[in-house]
């Protein structure tokens, strides 16, 4: 047997004496009540963005879903695994969260090798460059709007122009479009400095994205 790897293991054993221990009582009420967060935060799954240390959460605030390049695709039924879908329909019908943020980032792996596909192709992997194509669309867009512009530049456009994506696709959703007709949901977007720790939310109104 493969040996659990010691460093995780002793932080685990610090988590538990220090937070664990130290929050217990909130942690039983979870367990014997449920959870019920009011917030689902998409986010990416680079180790540089986490939403729980970015938004300062205690166990049970937040619905975090993290994939590559924190995207949301396109509503549709087709096909067998949805897990996108499925976390997307249990925290909107079953949570009934109030907000759904997808928060990007600065440096994203991803979308650097979505606007250069020449990298996504280096990889020889089965699954990113096919994952990531759904923002060919967006690539085409950032490609003509910044003609001249530095490659980090168009990076960073992808990375803000992806996350406007993911909301228009989010509303691709029958249920979820529904309640935010109501006012029952809002959908927030929002982008993360790593190096400047700045996080900038999404004015969906104007297009523009400002610092919080
Ligand atoms: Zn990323």
């Amino acid at each position: 047997m493969t040996p659990f790897p010691e460093p995780l293991a002793d932080r685990y054993r610090r988590f538990k004496h220090r937070h664990f221990e130290s929050n217990i009582e909130r942690y039983e009420e979870l367990a014997a009540y449920g959870q019920s967060p009011q917030v689902m935060i998409v986010s990416c799954c680079d180790s540089r963005v986490d939403p729980e240390t970015i938004f300062s959460a205690m166990p049970g605030e937040l619905f975090v879903m993290r994939n590559v390049a924190n995207l949301i695709p396109p509503y549709e039924t087709g096909g067998t695994y949805h897990g996108v879908s499925a976390a997307i329909e249990f925290a909107v019908l079953n949570l009934r969260i109030k907000h759904l943020v997808i928060m990007g980032h600065s440096g994203c792996g991803g979308i650097k090798a979505a606007l250069d596909r020449e990298t996504a192709r280096e990889t020889e992997g089965q699954f990113i460059t096919k994952w990531m194509s759904m923002l060919e669309t967006a690539r085409l867009k950032v490609l003509a709007s910044h003609q001249g512009s530095s490659h980090k530049d168009m990076v960073t456009a992808l990375e803000r122009e992806g996350i406007r994506t993911s909301l228009k696709n989010l509303r691709t959703f029958p249920f979820l479009s529904a309640l935010e007709g109501k006012g029952r949901l809002s959908l927030h977007g929002a982008y993360f400095d790593i190096a400047t720790g700045h996080l900038y939310a999404l004015n969906e109104s104007t297009g523009q994205y400002y610092a919080l």
